[in-house]
């Protein structure tokens, strides 16, 4: 039966209408979809170990027979079944937790079977939990597959298995349908790729690891190129896109200069420089600036903002979080009312004195607008933005900065992230902005000296911090929940518990207070004023405090169950301390059981204070989807390239794009006549999309 790339489906034999469906589920509703539908895994039937020389933690293929089964738990608990297999050199268990029958279905004794996992011990066996397997077939049901050495894994869904998959897999390719080549000769030569057909042959049906990494080492470059083909195109056009040019009128910030009680790091001159240049040039600015938490960025937004309104503009500053924007307007009012400016702080919800805000914004008597999303609702109009700074920009989604954007008419924007980005991400998700780098701390900085102890020896931390506490410091101790979870096995330490013990125990001669997210923003800002007056010894909070809260006396951050939290997280709560000229300390509480990547978090901690270190670790424990801690970052969705691991790979492929584009912006020299097609096709659109 003959079909073609771009038919249903539905009409490759082996498929129908039933499975049609389950595989739209995928994604795939073609043939030419299937095709580009790439394993996440390959199964070797060429076992690399005996079991008997197994051990703990080996991503290990094993080959053995199957010498029995059992059901653990009933069907409504959380049910157990276990496979038993041996190899002759020692037995290994297999596990699933809540088994589908048609799981259990599937396994019989003395079947020989192959099976790929992680090995574990489990009640003092060898166990690997959930593997992926394979069941040999019978030598005399001969088909393609079973002649096969290596077995693509793909990514599944109910009713859709490997065998299901690999038999249309097989059915498809037999046909030898042909695709257009869409990488010219001369990268695939330079770069050394193979061709597109032969890539997606090898890709599902490969003879050797080699045939593995080759074909997806095209794939993954493909995919990095054009995401960069499209983020030079777009960083080309910022670069065109008209602004406004401001100009040095050095009344504000001459005057903020001879203020400050410091005088800048030369990396801090560097980055004000390459900001102002943009500012004065008359394309409109698209900076991201990073640094280290404590690097001083803040300061180099003020006089970028300053810029602007001597120029007879308004600024703005969005915050993640309602707190983080109060902490920013009062500290930012108190500075800048010495101007003469007026500042005002703009919150979410209905409350009194917000609509003669909103009128001052549009009338242009507001200079500078500090607040959360709330500055992008359609009803907040600006008399004339020049100037965004956009504060921790990692919390914000890809449109949240799109729309804040269409509120200026051409704002100079200064993207500000709270922790440095680790390379990868700076060329990707970040990939069209210019970027600064502050790469020095101020010199006061000293390193936080932090480590971590088990939750049985926190007695000792609780004497350090009291001595600290006599010396006239100020602590923080940070519980990552506010209530008792209603699960009893997440016992996590509860800030409200432990603010009312401490209080009246350790603590007792001294004053603790508590702030938590769900107290009313006058409550929070109370609590945190008097923190800052030193009304407050002790300051139990939830991560509230993760941003920007800047107490120069607090020398202590505490963090219970340090185990559960992200390294940035952990890194950010860091850098609320060591911000006065006293030693600083981090002490991070652990609790049991600590995973193996909790271990490498704190023991990260524990070695460096390198905020683009800790970034660094932080994507390769947790993977670009979850980096930003939300899944809305604005990160493409990558088919088949790791930019932590393909790194390389990225590099080649933005160097090579970017000097495409530079030469060629439209691709219409003939030698990239497939690029043009492609990009097209496929990235025009999402080029509008994708977009500050
Ligand atoms: P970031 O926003 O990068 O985390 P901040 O701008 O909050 O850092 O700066 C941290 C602290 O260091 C602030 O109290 C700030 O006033 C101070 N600071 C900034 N730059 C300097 C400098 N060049 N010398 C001394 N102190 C500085
Ligand atoms: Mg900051």
């Amino acid at each position: 039966m003959a079909f073609q790339l771009h038919d249903n489906i539905q009409f490759v034999p082996g498929v129908g209408p039933k499975r049609a469906k389950l595989l739209n589920k995928l994604g795939v509703k073609t043939v030419k979809d299937l095709l580009f539908y790439f394993p996440r895994d390959y199964l070797s039937k060429i076992s690399d170990k005996r079991i008997a020389d197994l051990k703990i933690n080996d991503m290990a293929s094993v080959k053995g027979r199957i010498t029995g089964f059992d059901t653990k738990g009933s069907r409504f608990q959380k049910q157990q079944f276990r496979v038993f297999i041996s190899d002759g050199t020692g037995y290994i268990t297999l596990m699933w937790f809540r088994p589908t029958s048609w799981l259990i279905k599937q396994f019989e004794i003395g079947k020989e079977i192959i099976i790929l996992g992680k090995i574990q011990y489990y009640y003092n066996k060898l166990c690997v939990i959930h593997p992926d397997f394979e069941i040999v077939q019978d030598k005399e049901k001969k088909s393609f597959w079973v002649e096969q050495d290596i077995l693509p894994l793909y990514p599944l869904t109910e009713g859709i298995s490997n065998k299901i998959l690999r038999k249309i897999v097989g059915n498809v390719l037999s046909q030898k349908l042909l695709l257009d080549e869409t990488l010219p000769e001369y990268i695939r030569q330079t770069q050394q790729l193979l061709p597109l057909n032969e890539a997606l042959h090898k890709i599902h049906i490969p003879d050797s690891d080699e045939d593995i990494s080759a074909s997806r080492k095209r794939f993954v470059f493909e995919e990095l190129f054009f995401l960069e083909l499209m983020l030079a195109r777009k960083k080309v056009n910022w670069h065109k896109a008209s602004g406004y040019s401001m100009e040095l009128k050095k009344t504000y910030t001459t005057k903020l200069k001879k203020l400050l009680p410091f005088t800048l790091t030369n990396a801090q001159k560097r980055v004000l420089n390459e900001i102002v240049e943009d500012m004065r040039s008359p394309h409109q600015m698209n900076r991201l600036l990073q640094g280290d938490v404590g690097s001083g960025k803040t300061i180099i937004s003020i006089f970028a903002m300053l810029l602007a309104i001597e120029n007879g503009f308004q600024a703005a500053i969005m915050a993640p979080t309602e707190i983080l924007a109060t902490q920013h307007y009062f500290s930012l009012k108190e500075f800048l009312e010495n101007f003469g400016l007026r500042v005002e702080l703009l919150l979410g919800g209905v409350y009194a004195g917000k609509e003669d805000i909103k009128a001052a914004i549009e009338s242009g008597e507001v200079d500078i607008v500090i607040g959360t999303h709330s500055l992008i609702q359609k009803d907040v109009n600006f008399h004339k933005l020049g100037m965004i700074v956009i504060d921790e920009q990692h919390r914000f989604g890809v449109m949240q900065r799109l729309s804040f954007t269409q509120k200026g008419q051409t704002p100079d924007k200064l993207i500000m992230s709270a922790t440095p980005i680790p390379r990868s991400l700076a060329l990707t998700v970040y990939g069209d902005l210019d970027v600064s780098v502050i790469d020095e701390l101020p010199p006061f900085k000293k390193e936080i000296y932090t480590n971590w102890i088990s939750s049985d020896k926190k007695s000792q931390v609780y004497n350090f911090i009291t001595k600290q506490l006599d010396m006239g410091r100020q602590v923080y101790i940070v519980c990552p929940l506010v209530e008792e979870s209603e699960k009893p096995i997440r016992q996590l330490a509860d800030a409200t518990n432990t603010y009312k013990e401490l209080q009246s125990t350790v603590f007792k001669k001294y004053n603790v207070g508590l702030l938590h997210g769900r107290m009313h923003n006058q409550e929070k800002d109370d609590i945190m004023h008097a923190f800052k007056e030193h009304k407050i010894d002790v300051l139990v909070s939830t991560t509230v405090i993760e941003v920007g809260i800047d107490v120069s006396n607090a020398t202590i951050m505490m963090i219970e169950h340090a185990e559960r939290f992200g390294l940035s997280q952990l890194h950010q709560l860091r850098g609320r301390v060591g911000r006065g000229a006293h030693k600083s300390y981090c002490v991070l509480v652990a609790y049991e059981p600590v995973s193996e990547d909790a271990l490498i978090r704190l023991n990260t901690m524990k070695e460096t204070n390198d905020g683009f270190r800790i970034s660094e670790v932080d994507l390769e424990l947790r993977g670009p989807g979850e980096f930003f801690g939300t899944k809305q970052s604005g990160l493409p969705a990558f088919r088949i390239a790791n930019i932590v691991r393909d790194r390389p790979v990225l590099e080649d492929a933005r160097k090579l794009s970017f000097e495409i584009i530079q030469n060629d912006y439209n691709l219409d020299d003939e030698r990239n006549r497939e690029l043009k097609e492609k990009y097209k096709k496929y990235y025009l659109k999402r080029e509008k999309l994708f977009s500050y």
